[in-house]
């Protein structure tokens, strides 16, 4: 569900927030109002995996992207369809070991995977896609 800003996302959401490790406001988009005034999609399924998968590397998980509206996914390069104009996670692999994060992101039941050079991308989505972006498949081909 997409709420229009992050004052209306955190008025609505506040009371029922049950993902302690993550907020609102670091998942809602990171456009900084140029676009929007951090636009943010709610989706229960996804923050469960996201708590799933932060318990299974048992240490915290740093978020640099989560939603974008669509001015600010197209700003960043994302992909037109890009997940992240629903919800998505890009998450630092500095502090991880690559091949836990990994494993840790398919047990918590992301299916969409993208295994960037600093950052992993996890998304839920029907037909799993697992995909490497420019000079970053070496890095996890071991
Ligand atoms: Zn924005």
């Amino acid at each position: 569900m997409l709420y229009p800003n992050l004052a209306a996302a955190s008025r609505a959401l506040s009371a029922q927030w049950r993902w302690p490790h993550f907020s609102v406001r670091e998942l809602s988009c990171r456009c900084g109002d140029r676009f929007c005034s951090g636009q943010y999609w709610h989706d229960p399924d996804f923050l469960d995996a996201l708590e799933d998968m932060r318990a299974r590397v048992d240490r915290p998980l740093v978020l640099t992207s989560g939603h974008r509206c669509a001015g600010w996914n197209a700003a960043v390069g994302g992909a037109p369809l890009s997940r992240h104009k629903q919800i998505a996670a890009d998450i630092q692999i500095a502090g991880h070991s690559r091949e836990a994060l990994l494993d840790a992101a398919v047990g918590a039941g992301f299916t969409g995977l993208g295994l960037g050079r600093s950052f992993l991308h996890v998304d839920r989505r029907a037909r799993p896609a697992r995909w490497y972006y420019p000079g970053s498949e070496r890095l996890w081909i071991q």
